[in-house]
């Protein structure tokens, strides 16, 4: 394998690269959109691809929302020919490893949103439901379900103590399977603010049992495994597209995909020469082959 480039392209050099592809693997919020705002362009770069004859896939590490509500908001931002199918989120995949890989016997501790609740209840996973009228004494007022085989970590604004320590009661029994959506630190919100992500309520899960979770998104490759399973792609025949170096590049790395780094997210191109430039061979993977400004740039790659 040679070393990656982190090589700036323009368009010939585009159209050459995604001649050679049959697949690209688009990373969403800071490639094809920035929270509710799309991408210029965004919409144009996905109909081209597929009129190339490409197949456009759509990976997420966002786990808040089911996959249906993905497609209603590519609707909203503009694009016209984005299906169900094509998207990957990390609670689609979550669902789908329980499911199908860990054949889960047993219900599921999940501390999360909407998104993982609705994509476990879509794949027959049974989950604990949450109890409403919960009473607010101490952690003894808190039963616990004797049929949790697993606890599953995400986005959750309604963190919370006991929920912390319920997962961590669950997770004293080493048969009982640890799995997080995705282990993003934090997210980039309006107005210079961010949000913590997933990653860091794992953290203090991790802490409080001394256990490691099993990440599901990226930089994982069970993301890649399960459209390979389901649509057959050749890794080498694919492009991952991402703005984030540690977990999109080092998906697109661990998986022996081609990475390209876009500079409409999170992070800069500065950042990749970084790691391009340190001795630490570990860093390596978090070189994207090549960067571009923006996808957008893809549509002029076809026009010349
Ligand atoms: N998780 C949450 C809760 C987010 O808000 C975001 C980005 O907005 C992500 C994950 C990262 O999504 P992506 O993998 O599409 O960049
Ligand atoms: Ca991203």
């Amino acid at each position: 394998v040679s070393s990656r480039g982190c090589h700036k392209i323009r368009s010939s050099q585009i159209r050459e690269l995604l001649d050679s592809k049959l697949n690209v693997l688009f990373d969403c919020d800071g490639v094809i959109w920035n929270g509710e705002t799309v991408v210029a362009g965004a919409p144009e770069v996905v109909t081209l691809l597929k009129q190339q004859g490409k197949k456009v896939f759509f990976i997420t590490n966002n786990c808040t929302r089911p996959r249906a509500s993905y497609v209603t908001k590519f609707i909203r931002l503009g694009f016209t020919d984005v299906a169900e199918e094509e998207i990957f989120s990390s609670a689609y995949c979550s669902a789908a490893y329980l499911r199908d890989v860990a054949k889960l016997q047993g219900k599921v501790y999940v501390i999360g949103c909407q998104g993982v609740v609705k994509e476990l209840r879509d794949a027959g996973v049974p989950i604990v439901e949450e109890d409403t009228d919960a009473p607010t004494g101490t952690i003894y007022d808190y039963p616990l379900d004797p049929d949790v085989k697993a606890v599953l970590v995400g986005y959750d604004e309604k963190f919370d103590f006991i929920k912390l320590a319920k997962a961590c009661c669950y997770l004293q029994n080493t048969e009982c399977l640890f799995l997080a959506t995705d282990p993003d630190p934090w997210h980039p919100l309006r107005g210079g603010r961010i949000t913590p992500g997933s990653g860091s309520l794992t953290a203090a899960v991790e802490t409080a049992s001394s256990r490691k979770a099993m990440v599901i998104g990226k930089p994982s490759c069970f993301m890649f495994e399960c459209i390979a399973s389901q649509f057959n792609l050749d890794p080498g025949q694919s492009l991952m597209v991402g703005d984030r170096l540690e977990t999109d590049i080092l998906f697109g790395a661990n998986c022996g995909l081609d990475t390209m780094l876009t500079l409409t997210g999170v992070s800069t191109l500065e950042e990749a020469q970084g790691y391009k430039d340190s001795d630490d061979p570990e860093r390596k993977d978090f070189v994207p082959d090549y960067v571009v400004e923006t996808i957008a740039d893809f549509i002029l790659a076809y026009e010349e």
